[in-house]
């Protein structure tokens, strides 16, 4: 999953940025308005973490951009009490939390969390293919009764691909939701991910769990039977 943080404050940015990483979040920060408002509407982001008070454009006007845009990813406004604007004003603006500063991370990570699950994934704490569980708060992937141990960004690879198992997901899906902007889009990064990840996930005498789809990409799921 891959989020855009918006905020001017270098110390909360920067605090932010590495929490969320550790989180397993592939993360993206903007430091004013205008450009956070352009990189929320110009990439697909699964959720955007903004300041209300920003140079250059302030939060209810990005809100108000990135909706205007067709992009419905949620939105977490953070803000200081002492701000003219109140909760009701920044719901209004396209919001969908908000949280007042000083706020603690737990607090944070909770709402994108809560955020995070569609309404039909409300149970989705745990993901499931075959014999393997993936446990997404607790960074578990077990095939079997063997635990698979795997590096922050393979387990994101795999919590991207079980989320959306038997979809077609191409080069660009993968590396919209799971890298942050600084993947170079010639590498082969995705595909040495893949490879890895199928190395450790795979068992002996059972058919592999992802598929690749000539030209489009890859899909997650057991083979189609011929
Ligand atoms: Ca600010």
């Amino acid at each position: 999953m891959r989020i855009l943080i918006i905020e001017d404050e270098k110390e909360i940015r920067s605090f932010l940025k590495k929490a969320l990483q550790e989180e397993f979040f592939a993360v993206d920060t903007a430091e004013d308005g205008e450009e956070g408002s352009y990189m929320a509407r110009t990439s697909d982001y699964d959720l955007v973490v903004m300041d209300n008070i920003l140079p250059k454009k302030e939060g209810p006007k990005i809100c108000e951009e990135i909706r205007t845009a067709g992009k419905t990813m949620p939105i977490i406004m953070l803000s200081v009490k002492s701000e003219a604007s109140t909760k009701v004003d920044l719901l209004n603006a396209g919001a969908d939390d908000y949280l007042t500063k000083p706020f603690s991370f737990e607090e944070l990570l909770a709402r994108i969390r809560a955020l995070l699950r569609r309404p039909k994934q409300i149970e989705e704490e745990i993901l499931q293919i075959d014999d393997m569980v993936l446990n997404v708060k607790e960074h578990i992937v077990k095939r079997g009764e063997k635990e698979i141990y795997l590096t922050r960004k393979e387990f994101s690879l795999l919590e991207y691909m079980m989320r959306n198992h038997g979809v077609a997901l191409s080069r660009g899906m993968i590396m919209e939701h799971v890298w942050d902007m600084n993947i170079d889009p010639f590498s082969n990064t995705i595909e040495s991910h893949i490879m890895s990840l199928r190395r450790k996930i795979d068992t002996k005498g059972k058919p592999g769990l992802i598929q690749t789809i000539s030209g489009r990409g890859y899909k997650m799921g057991l083979p189609e039977k011929k």
